[in-house]
């Protein structure tokens, strides 16, 4: 009767880690996925996947991509750029944008 015991509280056991095992082995295939996607999306468009540029407009460090020329600001960019000109920032940056294609147009 005692060996039945044994037996049980090892079978109990053994499903325990392999419990915990599994647990462990999930959360690093987790971890290692969520590690592969940030360095593939590292610097780059989330809409087209091209490399983003660094830039400064109006002193404002923003970064735009070489494909779509789709523009990524930081957490109080927007903020700043229209704090510093209320009125015409927006008219300024497609001004810029205008220009720019115009030039490599050319
Ligand atoms: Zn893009």
């Amino acid at each position: 009767m005692k060996d039945a015991w044994d037996d049980r509280k090892k079978a109990i056991e053994n499903e325990y880690f392999h419990r915990q095992e599994q647990k462990l082995i999930n959360q690093m295939k987790q971890d290692a996925e969520e590690t592969l996607i940030k360095s593939h999306c590292h610097n780059h468009c989330p809409k087209c996947g091209e490399v983003l540029e660094p830039m400064t407009f109006r002193e404002v460090p923003l970064d735009r991509c070489c494909g779509c020329g789709g523009v990524w600001l930081g957490p109080n960019d927007l903020k700043t750029l229209a704090e510093k000109d209320h009125r015409s920032w927006f008219d300024l940056w497609f001004r810029q944008e205008e220009t720019d294609t115009a030039e490599e147009e050319n």
